[in-house]
């Protein structure tokens, strides 16, 4: 039977089905839910805020970087597991973490690692850049995250973030974290969706984004992260295999 749901689920994994004129979606416009289909069911995208997200699949809600109180999360189940990218305000909350957290594994870099409290500390792991390993059966590598204008390796330096590769299924989904574009990303190949930051000073611009997606061509773009940073450059510049979804990621202001 084919359903509503799955010809929009199978619309998902089309860069330009539905789209009547442009493949630059603006959130108001977007006939497409953020569902993404994989071989074993669809994966739902709820961006929340800045850089949190939440990642629904298989039965499972994977949140990243959650910060902002636990009002934030009201409407999405529960955490079946948390990643925590670095140790920013925007990225790493304890409050918000004890408020939602349950028993759910936290897998984060060592820096946040380190600073968790024992409760917490207990049902977390840590990758260092580079490194692989699973969470919830999920395989994840993580990815390095960092500056590399020389003016801006203060807020990121080399070594201390990490970003993060989840594969579900046969589907490879990169959150980058808080990074410029390094050998390490346009190395990446074969991710479906990337989420990626773009706001001064602290991580690339979005012609800086471009470049990058240029590079290692994912099949759709989220920017996040983005503040006021004026994102036309995506809806001129990229690839024209390569889908920008524009999303509103500040529901309650900048
Ligand atoms: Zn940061
Ligand atoms: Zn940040």
């Amino acid at each position: 039977m084919v359903t509503r749901r799955s010809i929009i689920a199978g619309m998902a994994g089309l860069p330009f089905a539905g789209l009547a004129a442009s493949r630059f979606v603006h959130a108001q416009e977007s006939p497409i839910p953020d569902l993404i289909s994989t071989s074993a069911g669809d994966l739902v995208i709820h961006p929340v805020e800045h850089a949190s997200l939440v990642l629904e699949w298989d039965g499972k809600a994977i949140y990243v970087d959650p910060v902002g109180g636990a009002d934030l999360y009201a409407g999405l189940p529960a955490p079946s597991a948390i990643l925590i990218t670095h140790g920013h305000g925007d990225h790493f909350d304890v409050p918000t973490l004890e408020a939602i957290a349950g028993e759910a594994p936290l897998l984060t870099n060592g820096a946040v690692f380190d600073q968790l409290p024992a409760a917490l500390q207990a049902k977390a792991t840590a990758l260092a850049n580079g490194e692989a390993g699973t969470i919830l059966d999920i395989p994840v590598r993580a990815i390095a995250a960092h500056n590399t204008t020389a003016d801006r390796m203060g807020y990121h330096p080399v070594g201390v973030g990490n970003g993060y590769v989840l594969t579900f299924g046969d589907t490879n989904i990169y959150i980058a974290g808080d990074t410029e574009p390094h050998e390490d990303m346009l190395a990446l190949r074969d991710i479906a969706v990337a989420f990626l930051p773009m706001n001064l000073p602290y991580t690339m611009t979005p012609d800086q984004a471009v470049a990058a997606i240029n590079i290692f061509k994912p099949g759709i773009v989220y920017p996040y992260h983005y503040g006021d940073s004026d994102l036309s450059p995506l809806e001129t510049d990229i690839d024209p295999g390569v889908e920008v979804r524009l999303r509103n990621w500040y529901p309650n202001g900048g």
